[in-house]
């Protein structure tokens, strides 16, 4: 497995597993077979419903705790939003069966963001967060979270795949010292991407497949990658990327499937910042 630094010094893997719409009831069975695939880094969230899942496949999987890298995202919290934060963090580290996780991520963009970050800056001093960060955040939100509080995020996790490339994205962050984490890495297999002809062909010149090759043109770039899969032959296909490399002309030809824009929605969207921002999880 191959690593980057976080602007904290922490170590992350470049690839990890990733359990959105994991049931609950299969969630364990999972994190079990991704551990068994190699996976060390599990993505979850307070608002998956299956941290107590991940946790038990976790406690019994017999992976020494340093070599886990454990993510969870806390929710858009009510007022007051540093006391509720905190108190969510704590239900989902009791929920993990933890005593720290390796970073935690604002899920998303809305509500008291400054109050939510100055409960995770906290969290982080106290050790119980080793790394903090956000996800679904546009540059702009990034610079404003970033200028008016102490700790930079370490982490901006955000839709990227081969559709939805975020070029301009990754270089500012980059500037920044914020890592690019994807989410949805294969569009969920939206826009037939599984059957692109594009990558499809790539995959047959290296005897790769097309998630492989997605993956592949992910951490060759130094995007941190977390595909989901519930199956065991998935998962092992999904990690077995650091064997083979993309020739410059192919991460060229990658770059022209871009849309630029999403396939899911864009966060800047009012009817989204309304809906998506009054939502309530594990209150
Ligand atoms: P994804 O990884 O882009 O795609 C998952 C889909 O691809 C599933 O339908 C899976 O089916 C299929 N798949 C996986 N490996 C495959 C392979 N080798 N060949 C063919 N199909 C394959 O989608 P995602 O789960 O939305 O994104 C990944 C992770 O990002 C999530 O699990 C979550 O941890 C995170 N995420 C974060 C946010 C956020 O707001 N921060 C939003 C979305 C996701 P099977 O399961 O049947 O194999």
């Amino acid at each position: 497995m191959k690593y980057v630094t976080l602007n904290n010094g922490v170590q992350m893997p470049l690839l990890g597993f990733g359990v959105y719409q994991i049931p609950p009831e299969q969630t364990e069975r999972a994190v079990t077979e991704a551990l068994a695939a190699g996976y060390r880094l599990l993505d979850t969230a307070a608002a998956y419903g299956n941290e107590e899942a991940v946790g038990r496949a976790l406690a019994a999987g017999g992976v020494p705790r340093e070599e886990l890298f454990v993510t969870t995202k806390l929710w858009v919290q009510d007022r007051p939003a540093q006391d509720n934060a905190r108190r969510a963090f704590e239900r989902s580290l009791t929920r993990l069966g933890l005593d720290h996780v390796d970073l935690y991520l604002m899920h998303q963009p809305y509500g008291d963001v400054h109050g939510q970050w100055r409960a995770m800056e906290e969290l982080h001093r106290e050790g119980l967060a080793r790394a903090i960060g956000v996800a679904n955040f546009h540059p702009d939100r990034l610079v404003d979270l970033d200028i008016n509080n102490e700790i930079t995020p370490a982490v901006d996790q955000i839709e990227t795949h081969p559709f939805f490339q975020r070029t301009a994205d990754h270089a500012f962050m980059r500037e920044r010292g914020v890592q690019l984490q994807s989410w949805g890495g294969f569009a969920e297999g939206r826009n037939g991407l599984f059957s692109n002809p594009l990558l499809s062909g790539i995959g047959a010149r290296h005897g790769r497949s097309v998630a492989q090759v997605v993956l592949r043109w992910l951490v060759q770039r130094d995007i941190v990658a977390i595909p989901k899969s519930v199956r065991a032959d998935r998962m092992a296909e999904n990690i077995d990327v650091f064997g083979f490399e993309l020739t410059d002309d192919e991460m060229t030809a990658v770059a022209g499937l871009d849309t630029g824009a999403s396939l899911f929605f864009d966060h800047r969207d009012p009817v989204m910042a309304e809906r998506l921002g009054g939502v309530r999880v594990d209150t």
